[in-house]
C-alpha cells in the first residue's frame, strides 16, 4: 500500500463507479469486515448493496486508489449487516495506517452529519451542500461545518524530568500522560497551555514552543502539541481533573500512552533529549 494515498474530494468523480470503501459508524464503533479470520479490513461494498443495508447519511469523502470512500451511519446490529463492530481506537495497527487515518476523518464527517441534522439556531432540518462539507439551514441560512475542537497538549520539563499526570477521564487509570486541555474562546494557544498547566498542577511555565499537531477524532479534537519549561510553583493537583501528577526521569517512566498518540511523541521527544 506504500504508493497509494487518500485523495480528499467532495463530489464523486464519474470514473468511480466500482466497489467502494465504507467507513460505517455507530456511536464509538466502526464496522469492519472480519470474514478473512486472520485479518480485518474496511468493508468494500457497491453503492447499491450499501443502500440495501439501510445505511444512513452516506457521504463521499474521496478515494483510495481507484476506490471511492464513504462515511455512513447504521443503527443496525452486527449480524444484520454481516460486519463486526469494534472500537475505533482498537482499529489502530489492525489496518494500514492510511486506512486508520481515513477512518478518523470519516468519523468526524459521520459525527457532523449526525449531530447537525437540525439547525442549532432555528431547529429547521438542514441539508448537506453538494460541493462542500457544510450543512445549510434553508430557513435562516445558518451554515454548520464539521466541528473541530482545538486542544493544547504540552510536555513540561524541569531539570531533566517531565511533568506527567493521571487524569480522571483516562481509560486506563494507571496511565500517566502529558497535560492537555481545550482552548477557550479569546485564548491564544500559548495562553491555553499556561492556563491548563497552572489549573491542573499549580505550575507556571515559560519558553512554550510548538511541537506538532495531530487530528484526534475522539470525537472531534485537533491536538496542538507544545514543549515548555518549568518556571515556578509547587505541584498541587486539581482533583477534579487530575488524580496524581509528578516529575519523571527518562529511566523511571510510568505506564504511558500508545505509539500513535501525540502524547507519546512528546514523551519520546523528552526521552531523546534528556536520556543518558
Ligand atoms: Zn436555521
Amino acid at each position: 500500500m506504500t504508493d497509494v494515498t487518500f485523495k480528499k474530494a467532495v463530489t464523486p468523480s464519474e470514473i468511480i463507479q466500482t466497489d467502494s470503501y465504507f467507513f460505517i459508524y455507530q456511536n464509538n464503533s466502526i464496522f469492519v469486515d472480519d470474514s478473512k479470520k486472520s485479518d480485518i479490513s474496511i468493508p468494500i461494498l457497491k453503492i447499491d448493496d450499501a443502500l440495501k443495508l439501510k445505511l444512513e447519511d452516506i457521504c463521499f469523502l474521496g478515494s483510495i486508489g481507484d476506490r471511492a470512500c464513504y462515511s455512513a451511519h447504521t443503527s443496525s446490529l452486527d449480524q444484520d449487516i454481516g460486519l463486526k463492530s469494534m472500537n475505533v481506537r482498537a482499529l489502530y495497527e489492525k489496518v494500514d495506517l492510511l486506512f486508520w487515518n481515513v477512518a478518523g476523518y470519516a468519523r468526524q464527517i459521520h459525527d457532523w452529519n449526525l449531530n447537525f441534522k437540525y439547525c442549532g439556531r432555528c431547529g429547521q432540518k438542514t441539508e448537506r451542500k453538494e460541493d462542500e462539507h457544510v450543512r445549510l439551514c434553508s430557513k435562516c441560512n445558518l451554515m454548520s461545518y464539521p466541528r473541530i475542537s482545538p486542544a493544547t497538549i504540552v510536555a513540561v520539563v524541569k531539570d531533566g524530568q517531565v511533568l506527567l499526570a493521571r487524569g480522571v477521564n483516562f481509560p486506563n487509570k494507571k496511565m500517566f500522560s502529558v497535560l492537555a486541555g481545550f482552548v477557550e474562546p479569546d485564548e491564544t494557544l500559548e495562553d491555553c497551555v499556561k492556563r491548563e498547566v497552572f489549573e491542573e498542577t499549580g505550575i507556571h511555565v515559560k519558553n512554550i514552543k510548538y511541537f506538532k499537531s495531530q487530528p484526534w477524532p475522539f470525537p472531534d479534537s485537533l491536538m496542538i502539541g507544545f514543549t515548555a519549561e518549568y518556571e515556578s510553583g509547587e505541584l498541587v493537583t486539581d482533583q477534579e481533573e487530575i488524580l496524581e501528577a509528578s516529575w519523571f526521569s527518562p529511566d523511571n517512566l510510568p505506564l504511558i500512552p500508545s505509539k500513535y498518540t501525540i502524547a507519546r511523541d512528546l514523551i519520546d521527544w523528552f526521552v531523546e533529549n534528556n536520556g543518558s
